[in-house]
C-alpha cells in the first residue's frame, strides 16, 4: 500500500502516530501525479515546491502539537478559487495569466488547517460544462477509462482524487458540478447547503446558485473537508450566521427511524438501466438496514432545466461583463479604439460555450423579455423550492440517481449542448432550491463505470446526509473499488 491511496482519516492517524511525515505523504502524491497526470491532465497548475513547503511546515506543527485532521493532507483547488500567488484561470484562455492578489477564504481556512496544496485543477471554462471538454487547456480523462469524461465542470478536481493524484479537493457546484464528476468519477462530493460556505474568492458563474464544495475518497473525508472550510463570513454577504456542526458526529452507521424519500419523478425515460437498477439496490439496501422508504413527488422538476438555462445564463452574463480586458486577464492587441478593444478581447478570450450563455443570459434580461423569462423562471423556481419544502415534511432525505448515465465518451456530447445540459437533469433542482445534496458510488455499470447515489436533504440538515451516506458506505464496498489506471 503506497501513501497516496490512503485516505486523509488514515494517513492522519499515522502522522499523528509518527508512522509517516507529511513530507513523506507529500512525496508519495507528487510522485503519483508524475507517474499518471500526462494521461489523465487533471490539473492546469501543479504547485510541488509550495506543497513541499507546506509539508515542512505541517511536520513542525505535529511537532509542536497544533495539527488537526488536514494538517499535511495534500488537496487540489479547482481553478476558480482564487489562490494568492498561483494563477487561477477558470479554464478560460481570458484569465490564462491571471494571478490573484488575495486567497479565498476557504483557502485561507484550509491554509489555517495546515493543508498542502499540489495543484489547480481542470475545469471546463468559468465552471460551464458536464464534461471538463470546455477547458481552454483541453480535457481532462476519466481514470477509469481514458476514452471518457470525468464529469464536469470540476472533472479535474473529481479525477484526482480518484487517480490519487491528490487525497482530497475542492469544486464547485452551480447545477451539480461537484456531484456529477463525482459520480463519474467512483468518488464522494458534496454541495453544501447556500451559504454555508463562504464564496469570497470563488470567481462568480450564477450567484444564485454557485456552492464550493469538498470531494473525498469517502464519507469521512468529506465531512472532515466540509468541516474545515464551512461557516459564516462576512465577505460573502450570502453565507450565513448559522453554527457549524462537526460533520463527523453524523458518522453513525444507523438509519433505524429515518424516513427515505424516493421522488417518482426520477426514473424517466432516458436514464440508463444500470443506474436505475444499481439506485433501486441501494435503496433496498437502506431499507434492510432499518430505514423506510416513501414515495414523494416532485411535480415541478419537469421544468428544472428550463429554469436553469435561464437563471444561470442570466446571471453569468453580468458576472462576466467584467471580463472586459481592462481589468482582469486577456487584452487584445493593436485595436483602434475602446469599443473594438472589448469586443476582440472578449471574443478572442471566450470559448464557444461561455459565448453561448452569455447571448442566452443577455437575451434573457434584455428590456420586453425580462418578464418572459427571468421573472417567469424567477417564479418557477420558486414552485421547485416548495415542491422540496413539501417532500421534505414526509421524510429526511431524498435519495435519487446522481446522473442518468455512468460517465460518456469523450466527445460524444460537444457538439450537442441540449443533450450535455441533460447530464445535470437531477443535479440542477436541488441548486435552485438551495439545498445540500452529496453523491457517493453505489454501483458498477457492465463496463466497469461507478454510477452515483444522490442525497438531498433540507436547508443545513448536511448532518441527515452524512449519516445516511455513512451507514450506506459501511454496509456496502463500492467505495474501496479503484480505477485500474
Ligand atoms: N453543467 C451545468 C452547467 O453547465 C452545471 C455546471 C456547474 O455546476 N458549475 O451549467
Amino acid at each position: 500500500m503506497e501513501l497516496h491511496q490512503l485516505t486523509a482519516y488514515q494517513l492522519h492517524e499515522m502522522i499523528r502516530r509518527r508512522e509517516v511525515s507529511c513530507r513523506e505523504v507529500t512525496e508519495s502524491v507528487l510522485r503519483r501525479i508524475e507517474k499518471v497526470e500526462d494521461c489523465l491532465h487533471a490539473y492546469i497548475t501543479l504547485t510541488p515546491d509550495l506543497a513541499l513547503e507546506q509539508a515542512a511546515a505541517a511536520d513542525a506543527c505535529f511537532q509542536e502539537g497544533e495539527a488537526g485532521p488536514l494538517t499535511g493532507i495534500p488537496l487540489a483547488i479547482k481553478d476558480v478559487i482564487c489562490t494568492q500567488g498561483i494563477r487561477t484561470t477558470c479554464g478560460s484562455r481570458i484569465l490564462e495569466n491571471f494571478i490573484p492578489t488575495y486567497d479565498a477564504t476557504v483557502i485561507e481556512k484550509l491554509k489555517a488547517a495546515g493543508a498542502v496544496f499540489v495543484g489547480k485543477a481542470n475545469m471546463d471554462e468559468f465552471a460551464m460544462g458536464s464534461s471538463t471538454e470546455n477547458s481552454f487547456f483541453g480535457p481532462t480523462r476519466n481514470p477509469w477509462d481514458l476514452t471518457r469524461i470525468p464529469g464536469g465542470s470540476s472533472g479535474g478536481s473529481a479525477a484526482a482524487v480518484a487517480a490519487e493524484e491528490c487525497i482530497a479537493s475542492l469544486g464547485s457546484d452551480t447545477g451539480g458540478s461537484i456531484r456529477q464528476p463525482a459520480a463519474c468519477c467512483g468518488i464522494v462530493g458534496i454541495k453544501p447547503t447556500y451559504g454555508r460556505v463562504s464564496r469570497f474568492g470563488l470567481v462568480a458563474f450564477a450567484s444564485s446558485l454557485d456552492q464550493i464544495g469538498p470531494f473525498g475518497k469517502d464519507v469521512r473525508d468529506t465531512a472532515l473537508m466540509l468541516n474545515a472550510i464551512s461557516g459564516h463570513e462576512p465577505r460573502d454577504s450570502t453565507s450565513v450566521d448559522i453554527p457549524v456542526a462537526d460533520y463527523t458526529k453524523s458518522l453513525i452507521n444507523d438509519v433505524r427511524s429515518m424516513v427515505l424519500g424516493i421522488p417518482k419523478e426520477c426514473f424517466i425515460e432516458g436514464i440508463d438501466p444500470e443506474v436505475e437498477s444499481s439506485v433501486r439496490e441501494a435503496i433496498r439496501t437502506l431499507e434492510k438496514l432499518g430505514a423506510k422508504a416513501v414515495e414523494v413527488s416532485l411535480p415541478h422538476s419537469d421544468y428544472a432545466l428550463a429554469v436553469y438555462y435561464i437563471i444561470a445564463p442570466a446571471e453569468a452574463s453580468s458576472n462576466l461583463a467584467r471580463y472586459d480586458g481592462v481589468k482582469y486577464g486577456l487584452r487584445a492587441r493593436g485595436n483602434h479604439d475602446l469599443l473594438e478593444m472589448y469586443r476582440e478581447s472578449r471574443s478572442q478570450g471566450f470559448g464557444p460555450e461561455v459565448k453561448r450563455r452569455i447571448m442566452l443570459g443577455t437575451y434573457a434580461l434584455s428590456a420586453g423579455y425580462y418578464e418572459a423569462y427571468y421573472r417567469k423562471a424567477s417564479q418557477v423556481r420558486t414552485l421547485i423550492r416548495e415542491d422540496f419544502q413539501k417532500a421534505f415534511s414526509q421524510c429526511d432525505v431524498l435519495l435519487m440517481p446522481t446522473a442518468p448515465t455512468p460517465a460518456f465518451k469523450l466527445g460524444e456530447k460537444v457538439d450537442d449542448p441540449l443533450q450535455m445540459y441533460l447530464s445535470d437533469i437531477f443535479t440542477i433542482p436541488c441548486n435552485l432550491a438551495g439545498l445540500p445534496g452529496l453523491s457517493l458510488p453505489c454501483g458498477i455499470s457492465r463496463e466497469g463505470l461507478p454510477i452515483g447515489l444522490q442525497i438531498l436533504a433540507n436547508h443545513f440538515q448536511e448532518e441527515k446526509i452524512f449519516r445516511v451516506a455513512y451507514t450506506y458506505e459501511q454496509n456496502t464496498d463500492f467505495h474501496l473499488r479503484k480505477p485500474n489506471l
